[in-house]
């Protein structure tokens, strides 16, 4: 048998740089969640050839000080968690200090920033594989940060091939994740653009400084999208996270609410449309195939031939769930899921029968 070594300190970063960014997905993903935890109220998402070429994110958010440019890339820096106690009660998006440094490890990665007081003056700052700073330069740039991500995967040559041949596919899951992100977002406008290969610009979709998701849900998807559009908000009494063990006990009660707009019966889509039904946990996007299965079955029992357009936003404390399930965070654990899935098709199919006198919108 052969000796047991260790594996040298860049192939383990690049292992780990492909279980965080597996995809486009993870790149717009990560980018789009950087501008708005930044503080942002415009961010631009521009493609070219789909994101095969290029992924770049724009954003009118804090910038960053140059103190931090020679840390900002490296692997678990951050400047949103401290501590482990602080994961229960997170409430940015990012914390992990993995995604920047990932993407020094998988593509020609470059960044272009500004603070307030610098502008309009900024740094463009290049890096090593390994995320340490390679250069600063000054150039012109308005206050925020543009991220660039160029050649993708150019140094993993089976996944590279991979995203070629798939980027079609690749390109429009990606363009439902932002659509999620761009529904939600009622402070930061969003526009997503693709330049194709003949150098032509086309806007995918754009929002813009909406108070509501209900026009975020108009800009995205047309204005016909919202005919047939029920408002929600449900609220379900569940056991708080630390007695769900003794909840016969009588203990305390968190409320959880659910927020957001549903189809209501007859006014579904004829197919399923998974880009039409969006999930999130405190406003972050996620994947609730559970809940969602909820929604499609409450909605069948009036109206087997079509889906219902869904958004769905759950309200709940920071300590009744665990986004740090999957690297990508888009899997969440809910405590006590099972009785919040059975809370909620009763409110549901309530809701449905007295679909007429439905609850007006709250502004959130
Ligand atoms: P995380 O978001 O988990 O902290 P990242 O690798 O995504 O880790 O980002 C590292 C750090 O870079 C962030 O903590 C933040 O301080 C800074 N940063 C990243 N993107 C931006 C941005 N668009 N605007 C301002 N600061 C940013
Ligand atoms: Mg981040």
């Amino acid at each position: 048998m052969a000796s047991i070594k260790p594996l040298e300190g860049r192939t383990v970063h690049q292992i780990q740089s492909g279980q965080v960014i597996v995809d486009l997905c993870s790149v717009a993903k990560e980018l789009v969640e950087n501008s708005l935890d930044a503080g942002a109220r415009a961010i631009d998402v521009r493609f070219k050839s789909n994101g095969l070429e290029a992924i770049e994110v724009q954003d009118n958010g804090s910038g960053i000080s140059s103190e931090n440019y020679e840390t900002i890339a490296l692997k678990h820096y951050t400047s949103k968690l401290a501590s482990y106690q602080d994961l229960s009660s997170i409430e940015t998006f990012g914390f992990r200090g993995e995604a920047l440094s990932s993407l020094c490890a998988l593509s020609k990665f470059h960044i272009v920033t500004a603070r307030e007081d610098e502008a309009p003056k900024g740094a463009k700052l290049d890096f090593e594989t390994s995320g340490k700073l390679k250069t600063v330069s000054v150039v012109a740039c308005q206050r925020g940060t543009t991220i660039c991500v160029e050649n993708l995967f150019v140094n993993l040559p089976v996944r590279r091939r991979e995203l070629e041949k798939n980027i079609k596919r690749e390109y429009s899951k990606v363009l439902g994740i932002l659509q999620a992100y761009a529904c939600i977002s009622t402070q930061a406008r969003i526009t997503v653009s693709n330049v194709s290969s003949k150098s032509k610009k086309a806007i995918a979709f754009s929002t813009r400084s909406n108070p509501s998701t209900r026009d975020n849900i108009a800009n995205v998807f047309g204005a016909k999208s919202l005919a047939g559009l029920l408002d929600m908000t449900i609220d379900l009494e569940m056991a708080s996270a630390e007695h769900v063990e003794d909840r016969r006990a009588g203990s305390d009660k968190d409320l959880v609410r659910v927020l957001g707009h549903v189809s209501r019966p007859g006014f579904g889509e004829g197919r399923q449309a998974p880009d039409r039904q969006m999930f999130f946990v405190n406003s972050r996007p996620c994947n609730l195939p559970q809940v969602a299965k909820v929604f499609n079955e409450v909605y069948k029992s009036y109206n087997m031939a079509q889906s219902p357009f869904v958004f769905a936003n759950i309200l709940l404390n920071t300590n009744a769930y665990d986004v740090n399930v999957s690297p990508d965070k888009r899997t969440i654990l809910l405590h006590d899921q099972g009785a919040l899935l059975e809370s909620l098709r009763s409110s549901l199919t309530k809701l449905f029968e007295r679909q007429d006198q439905a609850v007006p919108e709250s502004r959130y």
